[in-house]
């Protein structure tokens, strides 16, 4: 009896170690979705496959060497020589960017070669596992958590147009889907990727994709782009001031009173209205230069770079570039492909969600615009302008909130009274974007700042690979609208939840920023007024 008890036992021992092995077996095949990122602009060096020269990004060397060669004419140009600007600096520039140069049909003048990654990223892992900083660092970030097996990066000549661009990234998709035994991936686009991406909805569909993450994405275009290809350059006090004042102050230049006293000087009498005109009048003494060197051959003939023209400048910067630049019909029909793409980006998107697709935007705010056009104004992530990153959220002009703006109502966006659309900060309301529930805004990233040890990269990875459905009620970590703790990296909070009414859109506490800026502009109406006595 004794023998059969003990059979027994090792019998069931026996079956339930068989159980377990298998589970373990089951468990150790993750079901894992394959993960496709789209790069932006520029994140990987291009070179010259003749000279072996990188051109892009410029190195070091050449732009210190143009820094260096640039100031002295840029100086000159300030006491009104843009004959010597035009001689020298712009000279330079074009010199740093000419190899990047496309002929009237918007083709490589020079055989550029870009880095490609047709594998997963576990072949290309000593370039990416040390980085912490945009789309290489998300790679890592990507890499480590769903397995670098798992990680794709799609790179791209991005001078070429979105619609030729998304034939690669289709060579891509196939590719993943075959090795991975997979019907859909799951794409997370980043800054140009985004028109990259409704390029590839509108060719191709959404069949291939389960979850698409827009973030930081150029998709609607880029204000400041459209204001330099209608010929809307523009430098104000303000501007300057907005752009420069975060970087000085976070460098604690004690060179900052002695500009600013300078600046002060010059506004004299009018104060600013002196400053911004002679501000504007270098301006106009260079643009020339600006336009007929650097613009036109290396920007003005890619396609790539169209693209990021909002539709509804489009006919004025065809008209505008056209004094400047020659491009073929053929360029013009391709760009203006682009601009449709651009146009009917809503319902491309929409059109996926309904044919299973969970779509995702995420964008970013809290930078005024770079300071050369009239849109520096804007609410930015120091490039992308919010506006149209966020697919139509309303925001407040920089350093305003939505009660300084006439016309708007803040209030019932989606129809739903249990929660709003609008951040506790007062400046950004999303009730009306293209998808007010699963679209997600930062304030304090910069461009495409999912930084590796940040928690917007947890947000990115999180959109990217959840399995099922998700918005912006779904995780407490993740309300529709955060704010980047520099220090830490950490999101926090900046929405309001089952209150009773519409928060009112507060002013926002003057930050240590502000502050130093509204200190500077209170000492500049001083010297104004010392100088009229
Ligand atoms: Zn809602």
């Amino acid at each position: 009896m004794k023998k059969s008890v003990i059979r027994k036992t090792l019998s069931i021992l026996l079956c339930l170690t068989l159980i377990f092995s298998f589970s373990a077996v089951a468990f150790a095949t993750p079901d894992v979705t394959p993960v496709i990122i789209v790069s932006g602009m520029g994140s990987r060096p291009m070179t010259d496959a003749e000279t072996g020269k990188q051109i892009f990004p410029p190195e070091a060397g050449p732009i210190v060497k143009g820094v260096f060669l640039a100031l002295g004419p840029v100086l000159l140009a300030l006491m009104r020589s843009p004959a010597l600007f035009d001689k020298y600096g712009a000279k330079q520039l074009h010199e740093m960017l000419g190899g990047l140069a496309c002929d009237e049909d918007g083709n490589s003048v020079r055989p550029v070669e870009s880095m490609l990654y047709p594998e997963s990223v576990d072949h290309y892992k000593a370039e990416f596992e040390n980085e912490t900083k945009t789309e290489v660092g998300m790679v890592r970030k990507f890499g480590e958590s769903i397995g670098w097996e798992n990680t794709y990066f799609f790179n791209y000549d991005w001078r070429m147009s979105p619609l030729d661009i998304a034939d690669d990234l289709d060579v891509m998709v196939q590719h993943v889907k075959e090795e991975k035994n997979v019907d859909r991936v799951d794409i997370i686009a980043l800054s140009m990727g985004g028109c990259v991406m409704t390029a590839y909805l509108a060719k191709y569909g959404s069949d291939s994709i389960h979850n698409l993450v827009m973030a930081s994405t150029a998709f609607q275009g880029v204000d400041m782009v459209g204001a330099l290809f209608t010929g809307d350059m523009q430098l104000t006090v303000t501007a300057l001031l907005d752009y420069f004042v975060p970087f000085l102050a976070s460098l604690n230049l004690k060179v900052l009173p002695k500009v600013l006293a300078r600046m002060s000087a010059a506004a004299k009498k009018d104060g600013m209205e002196t400053t911004n005109a002679y501000l504007q009048d270098v301006v106009n003494g260079i643009q020339p230069a600006i336009y007929e060197q650097i613009l036109m051959d290396t920007f003005a003939r890619s396609l790539g770079v169209w693209s990021f023209i909002p539709a509804d400048q489009y006919d004025e910067a065809k008209a505008y570039i056209a004094q400047y630049a020659t491009v073929s019909d053929a360029f013009m029909e391709k760009a203006e492909a682009m601009r449709d793409v651009q146009v009917n980006a809503e319902k491309l998107l929409k059109k996926a969600c309904e044919n299973g697709t969970n779509v995702y935007i995420v964008g970013a705010y809290g930078f005024a615009g770079i300071p050369v056009t009239s849109k520096a104004e804007n609410h930015t992530d120091n490039l992308i302008d919010t506006y149209h990153m966020t697919g139509g959220c309303t925001v407040a002009p920089y350093g305003k909130t939505l009660n300084d703006v006439e016309g708007v109502t803040v209030t019932n966006g989606c129809g739903n009274k249990s929660h709003y659309h609008v951040s506790t900060d007062g400046v950004i309301y999303a009730g009306a974007c293209m998808f007010p529930e699963t679209t997600w805004i930062i304030k304090g990233m910069s461009h495409v700042e999912f930084g590796y040890d940040h928690e917007t990269s947890d947000l990115a990875l999180w959109l990217t690979t959840a399995k099922d459905p998700v918005d912006i009620h779904t995780d407490a970590r993740y309300p529709q609208f955060t704010e980047l703790d520099r220090s830490s990296g950490k999101l926090i909070s900046l929405t309001q939840v089952n209150g009773q009414s519409a928060p009112e859109a507060e002013q926002p506490a003057p930050t240590f920023l502000q502050k130093i800026a509204d200190f500077f502009n209170g000492l500049l109406e001083k010297v104004k007024s010392i100088f009229q006595r």
